[in-house]
């Protein structure tokens, strides 16, 4: 009789284990294709390759047995995404102008330098930023891009749509939350920029 009572936590155990993992890869997989898209801006190589780590534990139920906690380690990697590339010279493609478009912003930009593009990202100082929460109420984090396991500096940035600090102001996390988008799809819900369109 006990051997079929463990038998059965063995079973409940192990299908929990695999519904947790499920629903850790799911979420894994949307982040990182999120994060693909908005990579492109980043960099000038084509093929940038991004991979998002997730860690977490697993605590086996049924409290009877002390049994260890389980970790897990999944990475996945994807293709920055490095937009659409259109032949030259084909008259079709030049009337569809790209833009940029920031997560929040009502206009949209001929360039990319545009200054308004970088007011997103504020600067606070270190020891404040632990008190600090963005949009969604979470709190920051050590940016794994530029600072992994790194307390804040004097001076980090952040954005309101991000839950990272960032002891570098050029990390290239920063500049993610820039979309291209064809002009075509947002001319007519946004107006241009003022500054640079
Ligand atoms: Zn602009
Ligand atoms: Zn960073």
């Amino acid at each position: 009789m006990p051997l079929f009572f463990f038998g059965v936590i063995a079973l409940i155990s192990f299908m929990d284990i695999y519904r947790v993992q499920t629903e850790h890869l799911t979420g894994l997989c949307q982040k990182t294709k999120e994060a693909g898209m908005y990579a492109y801006g980043t960099g000038s190589s084509g093929a940038e390759t991004v991979t998002l780590p997730d860690v977490y534990s697993y605590q086996p139920i049924g409290g009877l047995i002390p049994l260890p906690k389980i970790w897990f380690h999944n990475t996945v990697k994807v293709h920055a995404w490095t937009g659409v590339l259109y032949e030259e010279g084909n008259d079709a493609v030049e009337s569809q102008p790209m833009v940029y478009v920031t997560e929040s912003g009502t206009v949209y930009h001929r360039t990319l330098g545009c200054s308004y593009l970088n007011l997103s990202v504020q600067q606070v100082s270190g020891s404040s930023v632990k008190n600090l929460k963005n949009t969604y109420g979470e709190k920051y984090q050590a940016c794994e891009l530029c600072s992994r396991g790194q307390e804040p500096a004097g001076t980090v940035y952040i954005t309101k749509k991000s839950n990272r600090f960032h002891n570098r102001e050029s990390c290239s996390a920063l500049k993610r939350s820039v979309r291209m988008v064809k002009e075509a799809e947002v001319s007519g819900e946004m107006s241009a920029c003022g500054r640079c369109g």
